[in-house]
């Protein structure tokens, strides 16, 4: 189910060039109605449900309706990102409230490498980068042994 924006609670990002959300949307979703100055998510079929609008919105206007199978009707699932962590809060039918804290990356933006990790990997083998060097595969999980 997609992200929709609390009209009351957006305030378009106080008339920024592009808004936090426009800014943050994998997919280009979100766009801001100037003459309303109220953000929306313009097509909806196309959201992913990432979160990263709910995230990063800094008036928590935004929240993602979650699929009936894992957060049926009366129940929510939502972030509260903070300088460290983020913390999710998830509230149950019967009332109950469980939340937990994940750690955000501290990496500086733009400083990640996704290849790091691969130097000196024989990169035109057929071996995944996590099987042995030396050819010999790992042993697989025993539940997939036959
Ligand atoms: S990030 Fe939040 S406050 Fe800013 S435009 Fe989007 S919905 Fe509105
Ligand atoms: S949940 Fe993700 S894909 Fe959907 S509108 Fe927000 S940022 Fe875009």
């Amino acid at each position: 189910m997609p992200s929709y924006v609390i009209a009351e609670k957006c305030d378009g990002c106080k008339g920024g060039d592009k808004t936090a959300c426009m800014y943050i949307c994998p997919n280009d979703l979100m766009v801001l109605d100037t003459n309303a100055m109220k953000a929306y998510n313009q097509e909806p079929d196309q959201c992913w449900e990432c979160f990263s609008c709910v995230k990063i919105c800094p008036t928590q206007a935004i929240e993602v309706r979650g699929y009936s199978d894992f957060v049926p009707l009366g129940s929510s699932v939502m972030p509260m990102l903070g300088s460290e962590d983020v913390m999710w809060t998830c509230k149950f039918r019967n009332g109950l409230i469980k939340r937990f804290k994940f750690p955000v990356r501290t990496t500086p933006e733009g400083a990640a490498n996704a290849y790091e990790s691969l130097k000196g990997k024989d990169l035109n083998s057929e071996l995944l980068s996590t099987e042995e060097a030396e050819g010999r595969a790992l042993p697989r999980p025993k539940a997939l042994v036959k």
